[in-house]
């Protein structure tokens, strides 16, 4: 499956961790993150991921448009609810087109470990 990880800056910590416990099964799929995201991912987790720009950048904005397409499978996108971003309207906008083509889109660490822990059975 191809999946698509983001996590904004105050959740980029949450991200590195969940990562690392789904490690052995994120490894057998396509990943693709927004750009700082990705970096930490492969860093700090070890994973392959391809890095898209950066959110504030139309990395958000990227991957609505792959997915719009039928090119991701599941998002998790790690929200910092507590924290205005400039990029609003591209997260919303993700997130829209999660709903609106029905693919998959954990926006929170324990809905995150539902939705991997769903695809490694
Ligand atoms: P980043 O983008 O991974 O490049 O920080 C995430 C975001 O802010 O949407």
């Amino acid at each position: 499956m191809r999946i698509a990880l983001v996590a904004h800056d105050r959740k980029k910590d949450d991200m590195v961790a969940l990562a690392t416990e789904f490690a052995p099964l994120l490894r057998q799929h396509t990943l693709m993150a927004t750009g700082t995201t990705g970096g930490r991912l492969q860093s700090e987790v070890g994973l392959t991921v391809e890095r898209l720009l950066s959110g504030p950048l139309g990395g958000d904005l990227q991957i609505g448009a792959r997915l719009s397409m039928g090119e991701v499978d599941a998002v998790v996108f790690l929200r910092d609810p507590m924290t205005a971003q400039p990029h609003e309207p591209d997260i919303n906008a993700l997130v829209r087109a999660c709903d609106v083509h029905n693919v998959p889109c954990a926006t929170n660490v324990a809905t995150a470990r539902v939705l991997l822990g769903s695809m490694a059975f």
